[in-house]
């Protein structure tokens, strides 16, 4: 018995092919759904059985022996059957369940296939005498199909788990295996094979028979193959781009979800998802008798830091007021922003009151640490406003609006500081309301005076300078100080309008009392950090001492410390106009802010005015008597004037002067007053106060 190479070569490699296709066939049944699923293991096991069966007649044909051989088509055709059930079954098995038992059960499976494919393929050629069988040589070529067919199936097994690198070469490899072991159990299973010397095949004229039909059958076969593989990798295509779609579309559906919920600026939970929290939180709290709280955070003067140093400065800024509050509270407790410079933070379960001041404190401490931003050193303090469940709101809204509310009284006490609700804080906000639009028509209706208090030399009591003081007079409520206006006009923006009244009013009596040729004294004018910052300041003040004629050194403006350390730089050159322009310029409310002596140096002033506070703790308090020294000799190192606020004792004055501070202002001396009894203090001007009242 001899075989034609070229044959056995082709069979071999439409086998290898065969596995190379059954396997890529695997992965589309693993990767599909229901029918689909059917269809390509019906689909596969058609084309790789019959491939199979393809390379089994191609291997018979290659066999040279004296006689003629043909087959009967029927068994021919029939013994395709085994083969391409067990094809099915081993696709079906890899394809679904993938486990190292169900290789081993696909390769017996699939080895059994070849095995009685083989056998009713050789039973076609009707060979008489009949063929025998050499057992060894065929129980060789049956465990050769049980063995091999396991090894292959399961060394795909372990590729198909592994990563995707060495997938494909890996693959071939196994596909040369399987292919090699269907090849191998044809030819063993010839060389098992006893033809008589004499034997004749029964189908040789009839039957199927000839290289060219062998020829036709491989090549009908490979085409089957080539097909079913081009489909597979086309439907992997197809399966990789679906997958690839969903995959994006559900990364766009979790980023919509929790752009819901959340703030982009800081990642923090948005309002959406307080209120969320809350309406979960404060049923469970009413059952379980815990408490809640919710704090209201505002940042004082934010606004300022986004206009001046850009909306950069100002984003980084929130972002590192977001990791301040975090770190001032447990993790357990929520901290969400709720737009611009509001945050809210939820604390649930905390133990007293107490402990909510502590928290505060917290908050307030690390919120106003200076951060470098850009290269800018930027700061702002928190107000916050403290509503309880269940004592100060029932529902998430009502302990929000109250937290809101106590927030704004934080803010009217001097910001920088905290507030629990109050029911009273209630009424305050809608008379603040409603004041608020009244003092909009008040500035029209020249409901808006001025008030003068004196400066006065505490040596020899004469009078320097005088402040303007704004009053409202109001129709119903009488005369109201500004502490219950000039925030009011600050947080609706009525500021500028305030100030520019103030200001033509002074300038308008400072040019009547010119001519009625009273001697005069520069009049201070209280400026906002908003009017400062606002670009039509500068172009207001020189338009009303034009029109009334007057220089700029009669004008002082007091800028308060807090305000003129904010946002250094543009302030700065705010107040350098102004000092080119000739106006004289004070710090008021010194001792409050928290100025670097550095910055003082550079800002272009003459004076700084003692804030009150110190002047009247320092009888009480000797650390306010220090800081107060303190503060005057730092003045006349850098050749500035000292002013103290609110003197009201003897005492005050008596230790202030003897400290070194020339000028002084308070009660003791004059009370801030109307604009008709200035004209008797500035008569006296050269005469001691005393003698003038
Ligand atoms: P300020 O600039 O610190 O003004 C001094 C305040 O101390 C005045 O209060 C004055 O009446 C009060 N005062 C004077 N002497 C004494 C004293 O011996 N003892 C005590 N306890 N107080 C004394 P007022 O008039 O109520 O003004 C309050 C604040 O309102 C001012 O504080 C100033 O910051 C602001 N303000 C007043 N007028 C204007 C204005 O036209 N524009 C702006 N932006 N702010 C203004
Ligand atoms: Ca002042
Ligand atoms: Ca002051």
């Amino acid at each position: 018995m001899s075989y034609n190479p070229w044959l056995v070569a082709l069979s071999l490699a439409l086998a290898a092919l065969d596995a190379y296709v059954a396997f890529s066939v695997v992965g589309r049944i693993a990767r599909s759904r229901g029918p689909a699923a059917v269809l390509w293991t019906a689909f596969g096991a058609l084309a790789m059985g019959s491939g199979v069966w393809a390379m089994h007649f191609i291997g018979m044909l290659a066999l040279e022996v004296p006689v003629t051989l043909g087959y009967d088509s029927r068994q021919t055709a029939l013994s395709a059957v085994p083969v391409v059930l067990a094809t099915g079954a081993t696709l079906w098995l890899l394809g679904r369940r993938g486990t190292r038992a169900s290789a081993v059960m696909a390769g017996c499976i699939l080895g059994l296939g070849m095995a009685a494919m083989h056998y009713l393929g050789v039973h076609a050629l009707h060979m008489r005498p009949a063929v025998a069988w050499s057992l060894p040589w065929a129980a060789a070529s049956l465990l050769l199909a049980l063995a091999g067919s396991t090894a292959a199936i399961s060394l795909h097994s372990i590729i198909w788990r592994r990563e995707r690198r060495h997938r494909w070469w890996l693959r071939l490899l196994a596909a040369l295996l399987l292919g090699g072991t269907a090849t191998g159990v044809h030819y063993l299973g010839m060389v098992a094979l006893r033809f008589a010397p004499d034997a004749v095949s029964l189908e040789a004229q009839t039957g199927l028979r000839g290289l060219g039909l062998g020829l036709a059958i491989s090549l009908v076969s490979g085409l089957l193959l080539l097909l079913t593989l081009g489909v597979s990798l086309a439907h992997r295509q197809l399966q990789r781009h679906t997958a690839a779609i969903a995959r994006e579309l559900g990364q766009a559906r979790d980023a919509l979800s929790w752009l819901a919920y959340h703030d982009e600026l800081t990642a923090l939970p948005n309002r959406a998802n307080v209120l969320d929290l809350l309406d979960r939180l404060l049923p469970l709290a009413r059952d379980e008798r815990f408490e809640v709280a919710v704090m209201f955070v505002d940042l004082d003067g934010f606004k300022s830091i986004n206009d001046t140093l850009g909306h950069e400065v100002g984003d980084e800024f929130l972002r590192s007021v977001a990791d301040a509050l975090c770190a001032s509270v447990r993790s357990r407790d929520t901290v969400a922003r709720f737009g611009g410079d509001e945050f809210v933070v939820v604390l649930e379960r905390f133990r007293s009151e107490d402990n909510l001041s502590a928290i505060c404190q917290k908050i307030l401490s690390l919120v106003s640490r200076p951060v470098t931003v850009a290269g800018h050193g930027v700061s702002a303090t928190p107000s916050i406003g403290v509503a309880m469940f269940p004592r100060d709101g029932e529902d998430s809204a009502s302990l929000l609006r109250h937290a809101d509310l106590a927030m704004y009284s934080a803010k009217e006490h001097g910001k920088a500081g905290y507030c629990f609700y109050q029911p009273r804080m209630r009424e305050q906000a809608r008379d603040r309301l409603l004041l608020s639009a009244e003092l909009r028509e008040a500035l029209q209706r020249d409901e808006i005076t001025v008030h003068y208090q004196p400066k006065v030399e505490l040596d020899g009591r004469r009078v320097v300078g005088l402040e303007a003081l704004a009053r409202w007079q109001h129709p119903e409520r009488g005369l109201l100080l500004p502490n219950s206006f000039v925030p009011l006009a600050e947080a609706s923006g009525l500021i500028a309008q305030l100030g520019q009244v103030v200001l033509r009013q002074v300038a308008r009596q400072l040019a009547q009392w010119r001519a009625r040729g009273l001697p005069l004294v520069p009049v201070a004018i209280n400026v906002s950090l908003q009017e400062i910052q606002n670009d039509q300041f500068v172009a207001g003040l020189v338009a009303a001492l034009r029109e009334f004629g007057l220089h700029p050194n009669l004008f002082e403006l007091e800028i308060t410390e807090s305000a003129a350390m904010k946002n250094a730089e543009h302030t700065l050159r705010q107040l350098r106009q102004l000092e080119v322009l000739g106006f004289q310029m004070a710090i008021d409310d010194f001792g409050t802010g928290f100025s670097s002596l550095s910055h003082l140096r550079q800002l272009p002033t003459q004076t700084i005015k003692i804030d009150q506070s110190f002047v009247q703790g320092a009888g009480r308090n000797p650390a306010d008597r220090d800081i107060t020294e303190a503060i005057i000799a730092l003045a006349h190192k850098l050749r500035l004037t000292t002013v103290a606020e609110g003197i009201e004792t003897e005492a005050q004055a008596a230790w202030l002067l003897e400290a070194g501070c020339g000028i002084g202002q308070g009660f003791l001396f004059v009370p801030p007053l109307p604009a008709e009894q200035v004209p008797a203090l500035l008569l006296a001007e050269r005469t001691p106060l005393a003698n003038a009242l």
